[in-house]
């Protein structure tokens, strides 16, 4: 069973804010210093997640366009608007190797599908099947 913190750290748009680096490198020095030599702001590090700083994601040094989309619907997460999937959520293949963005539809759907509880399940190895698989053509990628 997972704590109400951990559910609220998935943003509306399906990422997972709560294995995001510039939220775990509070447990993390190392990586808490790589952030910062790659000049992310001292106090925006680490983040409360998307939901707790209503969309000023410190990556993006400004309100998450994303975000103030969804938060004038009376919505909880993206797949539940009638315009899913839109094209601010649309894949692209830049920055796809560095970027975790187009995660972003499989992580809704799988919200969708089997629950916010069975996602967090499998989120990281979600997350590590994107940047580490091997793409098996017609099967996905493979660990
Ligand atoms: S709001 Fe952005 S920077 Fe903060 S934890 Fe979520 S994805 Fe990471
Ligand atoms: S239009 Fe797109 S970004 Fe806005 S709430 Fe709907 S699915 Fe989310």
């Amino acid at each position: 069973m997972f704590i109400q913190e951990r559910l609220d750290m998935v943003a509306p748009c399906g990422m997972d804010c709560g294995i995001c680096e510039m939220h775990t490198c509070q447990e993390n020095s190392p990586l808490y210093d790589r952030l910062i030599e790659r000049e992310i702001p001292k106090e925006s590090i680490p983040c409360k997640g998307c939901r707790t700083i209503t969309g000023m994601c410190p990556v993006i040094k400004e309100k998450c366009k994303t975000y103030l989309c969804f938060s004038g619907r009376n919505i909880n997460f993206c797949f539940e608007c009638d315009e899913f999937p839109c094209r601010k959520l649309h894949p692209a293949a830049d920055r796809a190797e560095i970027l975790p963005h187009n995660m972003k539809i499989f992580n809704l759907c799988t919200i969708r599908n089997s629950g916010i509880e069975e996602f967090l399940d499998r989120s990281t190895e979600i997350k590590l099947r994107y940047f580490k698989g091997k793409i098996q053509v017609g099967n996905g990628p493979q660990m």
